[in-house]
């Protein structure tokens, strides 16, 4: 009844009124006397009856709550209005062993997702299939349901759905808060997403929020399966060392991994799974920034090396800019693209867009040329995973002779120009 009167009071901004969710209540008396308005009264369980009437959405007793049996709602709709940072308070550690599942965030643009997203799906399911547990994809977006078949598609068992359209473009704060229901509700023990700039901003905010781990920009992921830990390995110190980091205690285990770092799963066409479709309330007066237009960087809209077969790249041993050039007609007749060093960036002959390695992108590509660079750590974890690594340098000793396929020890002014040559005459007389 008092939910029925309710229903024709207007919600200002996004207050809602409280509600007791079934079944969790443990009748610790907290609620009731925090409320200014004296709308909580307990009823022969002992658990809160709550007056919706005199409810000003002042979120005092959800606070309280010792075990979230308290939840804010919107009355027109009845949907669940989501918990934002304001709300949060200092809670106790929760549990490690009631956390499971391995859980893959699907960043999307548009309802176009980013591939980054598939990639985190096949890493997951070998995760997942260690700890003998579901690999799950979370969608967060507007109209973005079409995702969840792609995402069964390439491994998932279940997709958590938010979809609303307030979330039609990334924010941090719908989408934190989304998330963060998500997790509170559904106790995942490994969390994924690609360290993007959008999947960075909301690993941090959401990692925060939880009060959990996160290790960014991970280059590999493994499990300890007795201890049921992610390990999370990433460069550290400025990359002079590897760094393997567990998140012993807190839950979920985050990590962020960069597009391009993990190998992209096969799809399966027509594979199903489980959907929850949560449905949330988000006010847009309660969300303080708004996207007013969404402008392709240069570099994004220029070159992406990221997605090339080919990588022919230099380093200082090209010794100037237009050493570049020949670099550029081998690209072009092995139909790939120019990478660099950041030597070589930082000297100003090539575009960062292109720099390869820790502080520029990571490329997986058939074929990586590495033509007069020396194979420092920074550089190496951004391009280890190509499948085959030809090297060319002068100094036999070079590190970036440890993980090449095919090392050649040799000055690049000759090699370079004696390679292309013959591949041009190849294709001249026909041979691919
Ligand atoms: P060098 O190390 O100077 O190597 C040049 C090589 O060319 C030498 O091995 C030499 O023997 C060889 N050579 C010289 N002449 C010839 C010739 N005629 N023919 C053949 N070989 C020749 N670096 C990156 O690349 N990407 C990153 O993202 C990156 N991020 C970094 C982040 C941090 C925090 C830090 C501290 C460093 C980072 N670096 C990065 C820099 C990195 O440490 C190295 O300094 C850089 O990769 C070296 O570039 P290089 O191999 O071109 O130059």
């Amino acid at each position: 009844m008092a939910e029925e009167q309710a229903k024709t009071t207007p919600v200002k901004g996004r207050r809602g009124k409280a509600r007791l969710i079934a079944g969790r209540c443990i009748a610790c008396g907290r609620c009731e006397p925090v409320c200014p308005v004296a709308a909580i009264r307990y009823d022969e369980k002992g658990e809160p009856v709550i007056d919706l009437e005199k409810c000003i959405g002042c979120r005092k007793c959800v606070k309280v709550c010792p075990v979230e049996a308290l939840e804010m709602f919107d009355p027109q709709t009845g949907t669940v209005i989501p918990t934002t940072r304001a709300d949060e308070k200092t809670e106790a550690r929760p549990d490690a062993g009631s956390f499971r599942g391995v859980w893959v965030f699907v960043e999307q643009f548009k309802g176009k997702a980013e591939t980054v997203s598939w990639e985190l799906l096949g890493s997951g399911r070998t995760l997942a299939r260690e700890l003998d547990t579901e690999l799950a994809a979370v969608i967060i977006g507007s109209e973005a349901k079409h995702l969840a078949d792609e995402a069964f598609g390439y491994g998932a068992d279940t997709v958590y759905l938010v979809d609303h359209p307030v979330l039609a473009l990334y924010r941090t704060q719908p989408y934190c808060a989304a998330f963060v229901h998500l997790i509170k509700k559904y106790s995942p023990e490994i969390l994924l997403m690609g360290a993007t700039g959008p999947g960075k901003d909301l690993a941090a905010a959401v990692a925060t929020r939880l009060n959990t781990g996160l290790t960014a920009d991970c280059t590999g992921l493994a499990i300890d399966r007795e201890k049921r830990l992610l390990e999370q390995t990433r460069p550290a110190f400025g990359g002079n060392i590897m760094a393997t980091i567990v998140t012993e205690q807190a839950r979920p285990q985050m990590a962020s991994v960069r597009p391009g770092v993990m190998p992209m799963p096969d799809f399966s066409a027509g594979r199903t799974g489980r959907l929850i479709e949560e449905t949330l309330s988000f006010s847009e007066t309660a969300i303080s920034t708004r996207v007013l237009e969404v402008i392709p960087s240069e570099e994004e809209g220029a070159v992406d090396i990221a997605a090339a077969g080919v990588v022919v790249s230099g380093g200082r041993g090209l010794a100037n800019a237009s050493g570049f050039d020949m670099l550029g007609e081998l690209a072009e007749l092995l139909g790939g693209t120019i990478g660099g060093s950041r030597s070589t960036v930082d000297a100003g002959w090539i575009k960062h867009e292109r720099q390869v390695g820790q502080t520029g992108k990571t490329v997986r590509p058939k074929l990586y040329l590495a033509c007069g660079i020396s194979g420092a750590i920074q550089h190496i974890v951004g391009m280890q995973n190509s499948e085959h690594i030809i090297a060319i340098n002068t100094d036999k000793n070079a590190p970036i002779f440890d993980i090449a396929s095919l090392g050649i020890v040799g000055d690049v002014f000759e090699i370079l120009p004696a390679l292309t040559a013959t591949l041009k005459k190849r294709k001249e007389g026909g041979t691919p």
